[in-house]
């Protein structure tokens, strides 16, 4: 846990949430800001800052939240949607703490 990290905050139910699944490793919500009918966050419990920082110790815990997104996006009501994982200041990232974003819904993506 990091003391003043947002989905740290989250996950300790500190700051409410639009919760669509929780587990002992894993919260998912929505975004607050969705860019997509559809846009929902896979969050690790375990506060690790990005994909860069994960090593071979988080290797179930990275598949686990991978396979959920698939689970989580059918119960969504998708039946395709796009995955982001936003890592460092020039990929993007905003909250550092590593997070899966999912979203869809609608028309079909553009091609980036
Ligand atoms: P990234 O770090 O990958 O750029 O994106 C962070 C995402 O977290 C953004 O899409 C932003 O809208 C979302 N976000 C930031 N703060 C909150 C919050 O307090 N609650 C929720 N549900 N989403 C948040
Ligand atoms: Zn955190």
């Amino acid at each position: 846990m990091s003391a003043d990290c947002i989905f740290c905050k989250i996950v300790k139910g500190e700051i409410p949430s639009k919760k669509i699944y929780e587990d002992d490793d894993v919260i998912a919500f929505h975004d607050i800001h969705p860019i997509t009918k559809v846009h929902f966050l896979i969050v690790p419990k375990l506060h690790v800052e990005s994909l860069i920082s994960c090593n071979a110790q988080h290797q179930a815990l990275l598949g686990k939240i991978l396979l959920l997104a698939p689970q989580l996006a059918k119960e969504q009501g998708l039946k395709g949607f796009r995955t982001m994982i936003n890592t460092g200041r020039e990929g993007g990232q905003e909250v550092f703490h590593l997070h899966v974003h999912v979203f869809g819904g609608g028309e079909s993506l553009p091609r980036i």
